[in-house]
């Protein structure tokens, strides 16, 4: 078979590294220089090259949509598909894993997965029930401890307690019950999900012996963030049989916080035998300019593996920093850049992206371009299946299947409000811990003995009867249907069609959105009963992001969730001390990884790059004054040019004197002041225009959105 298009396309450095014998392999290369192209092309190499079998593959990335990505260019480049080769996240590979061997795995067979809404919804319950003062012990706290100890491969039993810390003390209690719940309820979280797929292995010496002998090859992206049990779980799988590929960029480790180990790369060379190091030094993603920048930013780091990049890109244009005066003004600059870029036709709205450091900046860019009419995505944040109708909606679905699903009932056992009250659930909840039962089994016991008043008895015997229905009322039906029927039955459309308003509307076209997810949903997982497979990826979806994926749209994103992707035109937003980098990183260490994190935010970038700051923000409800974030200082000034309204001067920036306030002379009022009107309320001075009797002010209200006024009848008032 002629397998040399396989090789095509690819430079020698990458070729070596696609076509290397069998063996492990370390691709250690800087951003956008071909790493993801290298492991696509290596396992279309070793499936049509070296004749390995698809099932013999096993192809780690770090997000669901990568993996998506990853499969169809594998089957792009071999012109088949392939449904058995094993391409996932960690998180969705474990499932796999746990689902094929939930008896192995010490669980129930119809385990469901805990997202971190339930997590920490059980775990204030937790709380209460052991009477901890939330003010002094927050159930994030403890959701942060719990995953933490997971991520490490621990379990409460593992962690000593002396009997003089009350923190370790005191959560050790909660780590303890959280487990007792869990395994009771059969629900995994998903740190859970990696601790017992490596338990799987240490436990079952048959079973990892028949991976072993399955997988002849393993290969995994973005290898810099891969955490202690990811780790450890490659390592005992692949024995000492299993080769394995990673690539990876010491760089581009920004997931330091959620206990991902950079150490793992050099780890590596040291643990695996006969490990070949490939470097890739081309990039093929940015211009000159754009590389420039990002090499200079990264070279303030220490302890680096040390790489360079070049480029034969074009010089390209410079990149353009824009400071508004407040974070309107920055969005503003935006969506009407954006506005301009995608109307001549130069760039579509999905070429563009906005970056941005924390997730509540993207209210302000989001109201904009709704205002602008500029349809938006977003990656992470409120992403589809984390939307509240949506979750009520699988909330339903998943009791229908499992009904000791305590937290899918929680969610829906009033919702839509149905006469159970608080004092109810309550009661349900005490004797579900004192007979250590599920609350369903408690709600069963409470009309069986008639613990209840008259009339919470019927609200409740209502909900039980729901729930069987919808059971029965979908048992036949397609899985598009069984979505249809639950979403009607449950009285949550009928119960947002009366709410008032846009919101009311926008969920009711969630909820059926909802339906045409359903409608095309495939899985390559026969086993398993459809609705399941679907309830299963929408908790595994809601881990990380969803939206539709086919309308042009602007994509804004986190800067962590733009990690492997890349765009014509970058916006990074915020580049502000305090916000990014972000206050709580202020230390050398932390430091790091937020510079490491401008990195990748800069090499996302192919050919034109946006850095944009506010002089003054209001964020979470507070006015903060902070001044250019010290990466900009990085970017050598030859490389950058700033932009002043929509025009752009072409003169160095210089961030020592970033003040640019403008003033109407008569009014003394100033860009970004805020005012007080007496009708429309209070509001941000976005803009002036003309002089005299003829002078305008475009004053952003807080109610009303923005408004021009003239402005010696505005009356507007100083505050
Ligand atoms: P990151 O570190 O950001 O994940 P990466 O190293 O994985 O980047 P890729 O995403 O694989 O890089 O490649 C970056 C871009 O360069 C892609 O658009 C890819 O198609 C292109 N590319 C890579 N190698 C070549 C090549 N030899 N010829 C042409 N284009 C290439
Ligand atoms: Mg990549």
């Amino acid at each position: 078979m002629d397998v040399s298009h396989i090789l095509n396309h690819l430079n020698d450095a990458q070729r070596q590294a696609v076509a290397a014998p069998p063996g492990n392999a370390l691709v250690l290369a800087g951003a956008g220089s071909g790493k993801t192209r290298v492991l696509v092309h290596r396992i279309a190499w070793l499936i049509q090259a070296e004749g390995y079998s698809p099932h013999s593959i096993l192809a780690v990335t770090f997000t669901n949509k990568a993996a998506r990505e990853m499969r169809g260019r594998i089957e792009e480049l071999l012109g088949h598909s392939y449904a058995g080769m094993w391409v996932g996240t960690f998180h969705g590979l474990a499932h796999r894993l746990l689902k094929a061997h939930s008896k192995e795995a010490g669980l129930p067979d119809n385990f469901q997965i805990l997202d971190s809404d339930d997590q920490l919804r059980l775990l204030k319950r937790i709380h209460r029930e052991l009477e901890l003062d939330e003010s002094r012990w927050p159930p994030r706290q403890s959701q942060w401890f719990i995953n933490g100890q997971k991520d490490e491969g621990k379990r409460s039993q593992h962690i000593e307690d002396f009997g003089h810390d009350l923190f370790i003390t005191t959560m050790l209690k909660v780590y303890r019950r959280y487990e007792e719940i869990c395994q009771q309820q059969g629900v995994v979280d998903f740190a859970e999900l990696l601790l017992r797929a490596h338990e799987i292995w240490l436990n079952h010496p048959a079973l990892l012996g028949h991976y072993q002998s399955r997988f002849r090859h393993i290969l995994v992206d973005e290898f810099q963030d891969t955490n202690t049990i990811q780790y450890a779980w490659l390592r005992v799988l692949a024995g000492k049989q299993v080769p394995i590929t990673a690539v990876g960029d010491d760089d581009q480790s920004i997931y330091g916080w959620r206990g991902a180990r950079i150490e793992n790369i050099q780890q590596f060379s040291q643990d695996f035998a006969g490990v070949e190091t490939i470097r890739l030094e081309q990039n093929y993603r940015s211009t000159q300019t754009i590389l420039k920048a990002a090499n200079a930013v990264i070279a303030n780091n220490r302890d680096r593996l040390g790489k360079e990049l070049w480029s034969q890109g074009d010089e390209g244009d410079p990149i353009q920093v824009y400071a508004g005066f407040n974070e309107q003004d920055e969005a503003r600059f935006i969506t009407e850049r954006i506005d301009s870029l995608t109307s001549g036709g130069d760039y579509s709205r999905s070429d563009t992206a906005i970056l941005y450091r924390s997730n509540a900046q993207s209210r302000v860019l989001e109201e904009n371009l709704i205002r602008a009419g500029l349809p938006y995505r977003i990656y992470g944040g409120q992403r589809f299946y984390d939307r509240l109708e949506i979750r009520n909606a699988l909330a339903y679905l998943r009791l229908s299947l499992h009904r000791d699903d305590d937290a899918a009932l929680e969610r829906v056992i009033n919702t839509p409000t149905r006469g159970i009250g608080a004092r109810t659930v309550e009661q349900l909840r005490l004797i579900a811990r004192e007979q250590g039962c599920s609350l369903w089994a408690a709600a069963q016991f409470c009309l069986r003995e008639k613990v209840l008043p008259a009339r919470a008895s019927g609200a409740l015997q209502a909900f039980v009867d729901l729930i069987a229905g919808i059971e029965q009322g979908i048992a036949e039906l397609p899985l598009d249907e069984q979505v249809d029927h639950a979403i009607e039955a449950s009285g949550l459309i009928e119960f947002h069609k009366k709410e008032k308003g846009e919101k009311g509307q926008a969920r009711v076209e969630n909820l059926q959105e909802l339906v045409s997810a359903a409608r095309s949903f495939e899985t390559d997982d026969e086993d398993v009963p459809l609705l399941r497979a679907f309830l299963d990826q929408a908790a595994l979806d809601a881990g990380e992001q969803q939206a539709d994926e086919y309308e042009d749209s602007v994509q804004m994103m986190t800067l962590h969730s733009a990690k492997g992707l890349e765009f014509p035109v970058v916006f990074i937003a915020g580049m502000e001390q305090n916000l990014f980098p972000h206050r709580m990183s202020m230390e050398e260490q932390s430091l790091e990884e937020e510079r490491r994190l401008c990195y990748v935010g800069i090499t996302r970038a192919e050919q034109q790059l946006y850095l944009t700051y506010a002089e003054t923000r209001r964020l979470h409800g507070q006015d903060n004054y902070n001044s250019p974030s010290c990466f900009l200082s990085e970017i050598p000034r030859e490389l950058m040019s700033e932009v002043r309204g929509n025009t752009q001067i072409s003169r160095p920036v210089s961030f020592a004197n970033t003040s640019m306030h403008s003033t109407d002379e008569d009014s003394g009022l100033t860009l970004g002041q805020r005012v007080l009107h007496s009708i429309f309320g209070e509001g941000t001075i976005l803009n002036f225009e003309g002089q005299g009797a003829s002078a305008r002010v475009q004053v952003n209200f807080e109610s009303e959105g923005s408004k021009w006024l003239v402005l010696a009848y505005a009356k507007l008032e100083a505050i």
